[in-house]
């Protein structure tokens, strides 16, 4: 038998044992983790909507129409008419022809990319990608061809030398550096080389875009150019879920071959209503980004005056950038002995040497809360040996 053991021993000596914290009460900047009362800068509740009083009380009056348990799959006799409501409203969301209600991000993109890839296809996957694609990329049996983060040439470049179906795949927003994938040159060479694009866009729909609909709505994009865009509901809509929308025969083929979408129970329908009640919110609320966004810009000018490295991201997702594992958990310490909560993100989540601290805002952050961040990391300046300070 493996000597799981020690695994365990090994992973703690390289500072990369992971441990679990008990939250009570509901998700909002300031929570109770391990009894402990904390400010949170780690969540991805960007539009501060996980504890919506309206999205509450839209699950609550669903609740005696739908029950409560999905019961069984989509396909069996699991699909309420809850799901379909939030499948039309999704489409409108996003414009596109149709959309497909999913479980979780982790299922769309596993579902997804191994439905549409499968034995002798390619897919191009950023090598910044989310470990959900990755992992689909594995499931789907197809060759698999990492390009260089964000680098459309060299994606170009192998598109040219390959022959037969090609799939590429990106994240929107990368979800641990913040930054924006270059989505109009992508669907240009896609075009291009007659490869499909999927865009993967968990950190960006709410937050960025016309009324929240995301990165590839901030450039105008059309189906046409980006046939499968997929987001998740637990991030900034602030419920639980994940949607791919795209053109109706493409939806279709994943009803028949999406296998996390067909073997897998339907959600409470209830959380559909909630869902649906959180888009209302976001397409209407244009003051919760600019609040998120201005707490960013604010946060990038004070924090890297003090000498910190961050990331060329305009999101709500500001890294902080250590390097050595250990300095990124001491770090993640001495603001956490300060009150706050900010979670050091370690190998494999992020590349050897490039551990860091994720800072996530979110509209529900006031500017106190965000003097409070700024204050402890000026404290804590000296535990970061990397970088320089010029303070
Ligand atoms: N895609 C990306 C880019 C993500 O960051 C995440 C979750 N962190 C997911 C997909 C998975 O979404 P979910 O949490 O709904 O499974």
């Amino acid at each position: 038998m493996r000597d799981f053991a020690l695994e365990l021993e090994e992973r703690k000596q390289a500072g990369l044992y992971r441990t679990r914290r008990h939250v009570a009460g509901p998700q909002r900047p300031s929570l109770i983790a391990d009894g402990k009362l904390l400010l949170s800068f780690c969540s991805n509740d960007y539009l501060g909507l996980a504890n919506n009083p309206a999205n509450i009380e839209a699950l609550r009056n669903a609740l005696p129409e739908t029950g409560l348990g999905g019961a069984a799959s989509h396909l069996i006799c699991g699909h309420h008419d809850a799901h379909h409501q939030l499948e039309l409203r999704l489409a409108e969301f996003t414009g596109r022809s149709s959309a497909l209600f999913f479980s979780t991000g982790y299922m769309a993109n596993m579902g997804v990319i191994s439905a549409l890839a499968g034995r002798g296809d390619t897919i191009f996957s950023d090598r910044l990608n989310h470990a959900s694609i990755i992992d689909g990329c594995i499931l789907s049996r197809a060759r698999v061809r990492r390009y260089a983060h964000g680098d459309v040439a060299a994606l170009e470049a192998m598109l040219a030398e390959t022959s037969g179906h090609k799939l590429v795949v990106t994240d929107g927003v990368f979800s641990m550096d913040g930054d924006i994938a270059p989505l109009a040159e992508l669907a240009r060479v896609c075009r291009a080389h007659d490869a499909l694009l999927v865009v993967d866009d968990a950190h960006g729909i709410g937050v960025l875009g016309p009324e929240g609909r995301g990165s590839v709505a901030e450039l105008g994009l059309s189906e046409d150019e980006v046939p499968v865009l997929i987001g998740t509901l637990g991030k900034a809509v602030g419920t639980s879920g994940a949607f791919v929308a795209g053109p109706s025969m493409l939806m279709d083929y994943l009803v028949q071959k999406a296998r996390t979408y067909i073997y897998t129970t339907a959600m409470p329908p209830a959380l559909a209503m909630a869902t649906i009640s959180s888009l209302d919110v976001i397409e209407r609320d244009q003051g919760r980004r600019d609040h998120v966004l201005g707490l960013v810009s604010r946060f990038r000018c004070e924090a890297s005056a003090m000498g910190y490295e961050l990331m060329p991201s305009r999101t709500p997702i500001q890294p902080i950038m250590i390097g050595d594992n250990h300095d990124a958990l001491a770090l993640s310490q001495a603001l956490e002995e300060r009150g706050l909560l900010v979670s050091a993100i370690r190998p494999p989540t992020v590349p050897v040497g490039e551990a860091r601290l994720r800072v996530t805002f979110s509209a529900a952050h006031s500017q106190e809360d965000l003097d409070c961040l700024l204050r402890a990391l000026s404290q804590c300046r000296d535990l970061v040996q990397k970088t320089d300070v010029a303070i």
